[in-house]
């Protein structure tokens, strides 16, 4: 038994965003956030229906889809999600990979995600590009981990059980469990 935080993927090619025929979900450009403009919204719910991640719902009283908004007023004033901050376990980060250039070992979410690929998304079979990403939990059957996270869970699993070897991390970053959100290209 694990508990598994799941909050919208802000994903790359969210499929909300595709199935609305309103137009009324957008991906912002300054930090890949991915929002519902209300004001457009008619209620279809085809965006509920399409995301493989359930991560929309129908507001029956104001009559519009609603999800997670990325907290993007505080990230406009440079602050993390109030999940992240509000963690009492301290496990979860917020910040922006590198999505431009190479990843950078100085950017403890290119160097988790990208080059010791010790964190995972959820369910990338999907396609969508989720950008929430997984250290995968170390008991848990292999092939569930599998399903959940893809064939590189072994490696992640592996990776997360030496990190205590690996000096450039304890720099890098406080906490080695986390949740990471990418927004914006660095
Ligand atoms: S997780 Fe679902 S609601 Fe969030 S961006 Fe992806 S497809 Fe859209
Ligand atoms: S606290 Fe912010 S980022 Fe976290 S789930 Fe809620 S709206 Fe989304």
């Amino acid at each position: 038994m694990f508990y598994l935080a799941r909050i919208c993927n802000h994903c790359d090619n969210p499929a909300c965003l595709a199935a609305c025929p309103r137009k009324a979900i957008y991906k912002r450009d300054e930090d890949g956030i991915v929002l519902v403009d209300e004001s457009r919204c008619r209620g279809y719910q085809e965006c509920v229906r399409a995301c493989p991640y359930k991560k929309v719902f129908y507001n029956v009283i104001n009559r519009a889809s609603q999800k997670c908004i990325g907290c993007y007023p505080r990230v406009e004033e440079g602050k993390v999600a109030l999940c992240v901050e509000s963690c009492i376990g301290k496990i979860r980060l917020h910040g922006f990979l590198t999505t431009q250039d190479e990843p950078r070992e100085d950017n403890p979410f290119d160097y988790i995600v990208k080059i010791r690929k010790a964190a995972l998304p959820l369910y990338p079979q999907y396609g969508t590009g989720p950008n929430v990403y997984y250290i995968p939990p170390l008991h848990v059957p292999d092939g569930f981990l599998e399903q959940m996270f893809g064939p590189g869970v072994e490696q992640a699993k592996e990776t997360y059980r030496n990190l205590k070897n690996d000096k450039k991390i304890a720099r890098r970053v406080p906490a080695v469990r986390l949740d990471g959100i990418h927004h914006r290209p660095l």
